[in-house]
């Protein structure tokens, strides 16, 4: 079977995009920072601008060194072909979007080999961790990466605590594995736990944050790690073809959205819990408690699939994501405003009463 690129719908415009926060447009101030800011060639170390995002991303970060890449999925590709060999095995949550949503970036191009681990709202235990680990022989595969996704996406949006994930990183050190964070949204998540996003990456030897998510830059992406390793990895951005030129028109949104979408993330959160306090009231419908910008609901009760849900949804200018055949996902960012999600309910509560 091939893959068929779908084409949106343009003919009914979409006044509420609850679909992802990837949905973001750039605002006017941030294509205004575009516009100023001074490029070089990215790939010569030439783009003035790439470096400042690079050395502000590792100090908020609290790393030594950081790149700048096209997406989020690219940072992780990048990381696994760096830390691993052909034959490792990663441990990573059975539902982490590297393992289900990279078409197989980790096998096809590392030759990686996953192990999926239990855990409520996409997020494992250190005992969990413990029990996966093998006794080294040469029947099994060296497991080389323990992999965790900061928010947990399909956990809901859920945060790991420091202290969890200062247990998990315990023992994949112990055991010689290196710690890779997937943080497409651990900025909700500092925000969220009200720690300093260096605390929340301490333990993880690599970890790289999404501009593209609910910081609202329309592209880009910062891989951060050990000198060393952000060193090696160079190559493998040279390799995928990541290495950019004029980047700093890009890197430019990413220091606009540093300096003014970090702490608005809590406005995001706000409304995620307002949005499912109110789909919670509509007959039929069970919504999740969100800890962050993700709210994941049930539609079972309706008589309606998710899918049905988001189609009646479309036409009235709703948009929702699909996850199974009952559950789907809403998800609040800067372009969705709190009097937007009153009005984004009552259009629910009415495509479900119909
Ligand atoms: C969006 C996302 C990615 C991929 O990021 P892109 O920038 O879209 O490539 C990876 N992991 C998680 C958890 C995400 O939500």
């Amino acid at each position: 079977m091939t893959y068929e690129p779908k084409r949106a719908d343009f003919s009914v415009p979409v006044r509420i995009d609850l679909y992802s926060d990837t949905q973001t447009r750039p605002s006017r101030a941030m294509k205004e920072a575009m516009l100023q800011a001074e490029m070089g060639d990215e790939q010569g170390g030439s783009d003035p601008t790439v470096w400042e995002l690079c050395d502000r991303v590792a100090a908020l970060l609290g790393k030594q060194a950081a790149m700048f890449m096209p997406t989020g999925t690219m940072c992780n590709q990048v990381a696994v072909a760096t830390h691993c060999r052909p034959g490792d095995e990663i441990l990573a949550h059975r539902d982490a979007h590297i393992q289900s949503s990279e078409a197989g970036g980790p096998g096809a191009i590392t030759g990686v080999m996953f192990r999926g681990l239990p855990g409520d709202r996409g997020i494992f235990t250190a005992g969990t961790l413990r029990n996966a680990i093998r006794p080294i022989s040469r029947y099994s595969p060296p497991q080389s990466l323990v992999e965790v996704e900061q928010t947990a996406n399909k956990g809901g949006g859920a945060c790991w605590q420091v202290a969890e994930l200062h247990a998990v990183a315990e023992v994949a050190h112990e055991h010689g594995m290196k710690v890779h964070m997937d943080g497409a949204r651990v900025l909700n998540a500092a925000v969220a736990l009200g720690v300093a996003a260096s605390e929340v990456v301490a333990d993880c030897d690599t970890v790289w944050l999404d501009f593209t998510k609910g910081l609202g830059a329309p592209l880009g992406a910062v891989l951060a790690g050990p000198s060393d390793f952000i060193g090696e990895a160079w190559r493998w951005k040279q390799r995928l073809g990541g290495s950019m030129r004029q980047g700093g028109m890009n890197a430019a949104a990413c220091i606009y959205a540093l300096q003014h979408n970090i702490d608005r993330l809590a406005e995001d959160h706000a409304n995620a819990a307002a949005l499912a306090r109110g789909m919670g009231q509509i007959p039929g419908i069970t919504a999740e408690t969100p800890e962050t910008n993700l709210v994941f609901f049930d539609t079972a009760g309706t008589g309606l699939t998710a899918a049905e849900f988001a189609g009646r949804l479309r036409p009235l200018g709703v948009t929702v994501s699909v996850s199974d055949t009952f559950r789907g996902r809403a998800c609040t960012h800067l372009d969705v405003s709190a009097a937007q999600i009153q009005e984004a309910v009552a259009i629910m509560r009415g495509v479900v009463a119909a």
